[in-house]
Formats: structure tokens, sequence, C-alpha cells
């Protein structure tokens, strides 16, 4: 029952609401469909919502006597007293949305509870009831936003475009319909359904659904727990990256936030996975003691600070790491396909060559743009929907066509299953599991490889290293003469034992145990030829780049290896920290599955 609060409480918890724009207004009439229990809303705007907007539940319904107070200020039923602060479980409870709304609109509300024979029509124009009616209706409330501000003309002149505008409300009801899995939504603009969820529960259909240019294929499922700390969600393999971060999604408890802490997890979870320059797309479910939450912060803020920020970050860039160590994780070779999910299984495969080439270029080539923010139209047009959406909305539809997609479950990647089958071209070598055949590209493998074993010299304090028979002699510029403190230290923490030879020469006598004689030699001139003074060699930044550079020792596409060394290389990248990919970014391997190769063939 609706209650009109008191003086003391109203007071206590009055916002002083604003309806800003046409989002705030969905915002809210969504929050109380799911508020009212409902698993299925249907939100339609015209005009970015500015001329119309609709939201229509299949949840409790407003009894009759309740039509005439739910208008009012501080008329809410989710609360009446002072103590129920401390336990509110819905999304509203200030009773101050729907005043609100109505006095600066037109107003319809349509509304039937189950057990009621029949429903109320009430008309409020300017927050003032013009009418209230009963009629046959659904269970179930719609409401009827018409005429946005057209008493407060003022207020329109700070409204954006209509594209604009609409952009905002779907963000937002994507965000609702990924945040609520278990509620069916459907978001109708100007007569075309932009998309619609099936409330089943399953994320990646709901992904598929809102965010249509996704190819969840490149997704893998993560989930990870840890200290009272717990995050699920799905992110991009390495296979699909942007150029912006536009592509991120997080909530915390269940909410929408913008947080740098999160983004700083993700970049690191993603290290060495992604050239430079790239960002992942993930949509992350995040749930943390509301006690590690400032909650100091407003509720309608995007902002969130957490307590333990280190502690956050970490747990989630373990999170990135360990999905990205799954078999799904690895890049598939028929990401060039582009298959549509849910395209009928006869219907002709594409004949296209799989170039192994064109992976590295699906990885920087032009993107497509990330739906919500925000849809290109020619993606969501639906021309076979009605167009004619009549004023009282009908029953809302079941969804029958909804395509159920796998979640797939995390296990980490295990290289002991592999079996080496050869190298082609001199230059891939060709493995299988049970369920996939592997390329994997020698010399980025031993990149990879060189990479981490110089790293882990680097960061060890105990150096080991090898005499040489003949020592390298080294010449410098006197430039990096003068300033040999900055790059002699690096060189010798790695292990090589270097010393003054009189004036710009240097005598190496000792090089690290894992380098070959003309590794180290190699590795030493590059290195010293890369000296930039103004790099600031502490910098250990600085340092990883230079060691990249340096990486040119590593085994070349076209060298032949031996049966021994292509094992010894196996053995080497599976001990790796990071296994997938050299230190560029690019992939070390791709795979091919069963099915994919059966689709080649048309088999399937
Ligand atoms: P609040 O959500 O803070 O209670 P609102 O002004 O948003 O306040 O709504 C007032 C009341 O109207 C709600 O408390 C609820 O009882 C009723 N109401 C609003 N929308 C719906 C809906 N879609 N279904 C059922 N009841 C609703
Ligand atoms: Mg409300």
């Amino acid at each position: 029952m609706i209650n009109i609060l008191d003086k003391q409480i109203a007071d206590k918890i009055a916002a002083g609401e604003v309806i800003e724009r046409p989002v705030s207004i969905i915002k809210e009439l969504v929050e109380n469909s799911i508020d009212a229990g409902a698993d299925s809303i249907v939100i339609e705007i015209k005009k970015g919502g500015k001329a119309y907007i609709r939201v229509t539940d299949n949840g409790s319904g407003i009894s009759w006597e309740d039509t005439k107070k739910a208008f009012l200020r501080h008329a809410t039923s989710k609360i009446s007293k002072v103590s129920d602060l401390d336990s509110i479980e819905t999304l509203g409870f200030r009773g101050e949305a729907l005043a609100s709304i109505a006095a600066v609109t037109r107003t319809e509300l349509l509304t039937k509870r189950r057990e009621d024979k029949i429903g109320s029509r009430v008309i409020v124009h300017g927050g003032e009831i013009i009418s209230n009616q009963p009629v046959g209706c659904p269970d179930g409330t719609t409401f009827i936003i018409t005429d946005l501000f057209y008493n407060t003309p003022a207020r329109l002149k700070f409204m954006k475009s209509d594209a604009a505008e609409s952009s905002l409300i779907i963000d937002l009801v994507s965000q609702l319909a990924l945040a609520y899995k278990n509620v069916s939504f459907r978001l109708i603009n100007n007569g075309n359904v932009l998309f619609a969820t099936s409330g089943d529960g399953n994320r990646l259909n709901i992904i598929s659904r809102v965010f249509s240019n996704i190819d969840t294929k490149n997704l893998v499922s993560l989930k990870y727990e840890s200290d009272g700390l717990s995050i699920e969600g799905y992110i991009s393999t390495p296979a699909m990256s942007r150029t912006g971060k536009n592509g991120q999604i997080f909530f915390v408890n269940g909410r929408v936030v913008n947080s740098k802490v999160i983004e700083k997890g993700i970049s690191e979870g993603y290290r060495e996975r992604l050239f430079d320059g790239r960002h992942p797309v993930v949509f992350l479910f995040l749930n943390v003691n509301s006690s590690d939450l400032d909650v100091n912060i407003h509720p309608n803020k995007r902002e969130v600070r957490f307590d333990h920020e280190n502690e956050i970050e970490e747990f989630i860039s373990t999170a990135v790491k360990n999905a990205l160590g799954t078999k799904e994780a690895i890049v598939r070779a028929a990401n060039i396909f582009k298959e549509s999910i849910g395209e009928s299984k006869t219907s002709q495969v594409k004949e296209e060559q799989v170039f192994i080439k064109n992976i590295m270029s699906t990885n920087r080539g032009p993107e497509k743009k990330l739906s919500p923010a925000i849809f290109d139209s020619e993606i969501i047009e639906t021309p076979n929907e009605p167009k004619q959406i009549t004023e009282i909305p009908e029953e809302i539809e079941e969804e029958k066509d909804f395509i159920h997609i796998q979640e797939p479950f995390i296990k980490p990647f295990e290289f002991d299953n592999l079996i080496v089958l050869g190298v082609l071209f001199n230059t891939y070598i060709m493995a299988v599991d049970e369920d996939n055949f592997y390329l994997f590209d020698q010399h980025a493998a031993h990149e990879r490889i060189f990479y981490e074993k110089l790293i882990s010299e680097y960061d060890r304090e105990e150096k080991v290293s090898q005499p040489i028979l003949m020592p390298i002699l080294l010449n410098v510029s006197t430039s990096s003469r003068i300033s040999e403190e900055s790059w002699l230290a690096p060189l010798r923490n790695m292990g090589f034992v270097i010393d003054n030879f009189g004036q710009n020469s240097y005598r190496i006598s000792e090089i690290p145990t894992f380098m070959g004689l003309q590794e180290g030699e190699t590795f030493v001139k590059d290195f010293t030829d890369n000296l930039d003074k103004h790099q600031d060699l502490k910098n250990t930044v600085v340092i990883d780049k230079l060691i990249m550079k340096s990486c040119k020792s590593a085994v070349k596409a076209h060298d032949h290896l031996k049966d021994e060394e292509i094992s010894a290389l196996m053995q080497d990248l599976k001990t790796c920290i990071n296994p997938f990919s050299c230190p560029h970014g690019r992939p070390t391997f791709i795979k091919l599955s069963n099915y994919e190769i059966e689709r080649l063939f048309k088999r399937v």
C-alpha cells in the first residue's frame, strides 16, 4: 500500500529529485518496474524520449486506491517508518520520482494487479490528475510519458539532439539488461526493436543480444573468488581489442561504476597480451563487502572508491590472467570468418582462406564500433518488426528465438596434452590436442622465452654467469661512455661481467648462463646501440623496452629447427609466465578447432 511519508522521515531522505532529461525518467520507471518484481520490461522511446516514453512491465501492478496517491510527493509503498531505512531492499524508497516526472510531462498510467478484474487508467498533466478511470488492461503497469517539459520550455533547451538523448538511454538500458540478467528487456526506438533479452540469466546471451556487433566467440568467461571478493563476467581474447576503453563495463555490487582501479587491474591482466595502445572489451561484475566501499559516494554517481585499492587491482589482474590462460582464450585462426551468432547450420560457409597473417591484422585492423556507446543505426534496424506500435501496448510477447550460447568454464590451458606433428614452412610448429589444431610461431615463441629469461635474470639477486673463452670487445660512443653508470648496472644485473677497457672500449668476460655466445654478443651490441641518453634507464619500463628491442637474437622464421630444438622450445614455452604472446603482444600460437575445420570442409 502506498503511504505518504510523514514530514520527519520525508525530510530525512528528501533528495529533491530533478528530472533532467529523458534518461532520468527511464531510469526511475524501470527501477520501479524492477521493484515491482517484473521479469519482463519493455521500453519504448521516440525522438530520444523527448516526444514519447513508454515503460511496460509485468510486475505487481497498482491498486485503484493507490493510483490516486502514486503521483503525490513522498508517496511510497516501500517504507513507512524511519527504522525501515536500515533494511531497504528496493531501488527506490523516497516516493519522489513519479511526482517529479508527472510535474513536467503529460503522463498516462495503465495498471492492473493480477488479483483485480479491472485495471486503472490515470491521466496526469503537469502534476494534476485529469482523469482516473477503470479500464481493461493486462496485468502489470505501463507508463506513457509524452511532451516532456511542455510546461517548462526553458529546460527543453538543455536537451541534446535526439540521437544523443537516445544513446544515453540505450547505454542505460544495456547496463540494466546486463545487471538484471533474469529480467527480459526490450528496447524500441522510433518503432524499431533495438534489442531484446530473454531474461534467462545467461550473460553471454545478453551480450550477444545487446552488443550485436561483438562476436561472443572472442569472449572468454571469467570467474574468480578470494578473500571475500568475487568477480565474474566476460572478457575479450587478445583477438578482439579496441583503440579506446569504451568497450569496458564494470558493475560493483550490481551498479555500473567508473573506476581507475579496475581499469588498472585489467590493463595489468592484459599486459603483453595486446599491442601497446589496444584495450580489451570487458564486462565485469565485481562483488565486494559493502564495508570495503566508500559509503559517502552518492548513489547516483558512477565513481566508486575502494578502501583497499591495491588488493582490488591485484585481484582483478589475477582474475583476468587466469581467464586468459585458458584454452578458450587462445586466438582462433577462424576469427576472420566472422560467422554470425545464430547463423543456421545449413547456411553456406563463406569461402575464405585462412591466411595466418590475417590473424595479426584482425588484431590491429579497423574495428567495428561497440554497440551501446552507441549503436550504429544500420546494425540495429530490424525491418521485420512492426513499425506501428499501438498507443495501448499489447501484452509483452514471449521471445521464442533465443539461441542459448554455451557458457564456457574456466580451465587453464594444458601444454602437456599437446602432440607436436612437425613444422610448417620452417616457421610454424604444428601441434594437436583432443579438439584443436595449433600453430606455434617459432620466432614469437622464442622471443617470449628469451624475454622472460632476461627479465627473471634481471630481477634475480644472484646472477648466474658463464665465463667465455674469448672476451667480447665493445666500443661505445663518447656520450654512452660518459653515462656508463646508467647502462653498466642493468647489464651487470643481468649477469654480464663487463669492465672498462680504456677510452670508449669495454670488455665482456662473462655472459648470463642462459645465453649462447652469439646471443650474448648480439644482445649487448643491440642494447648499447639503443641507448638513448634522454631515457631514464632506472625506469624498468625503459629497460623492458630496450630488452624487447634487443630480442633480435631469437630464432627467426625460416630457421630450420631440429626435433630436439622443437621440443626444448615447447618445454621452455610451457614454463613461461605468459606463454600466449610475444613481448610485443603478438600471439605465440593460434588454434583451429575440430569444429572449425569441419566447417571449412562443409561437413557441418
Ligand atoms: P519510490 O519508488 O521511491 O517508492 P516512486 O515515486 O518512484 O517512489 O513510486 C511511487 C510508488 O508507486 C511506489 O512506491 C510503488 O508503490 C508505485 N509504483 C510505481 N511504479 C510502479 C510499477 N511499475 N509497478 C508497481 N507499482 C509502482
Ligand atoms: Mg521509484
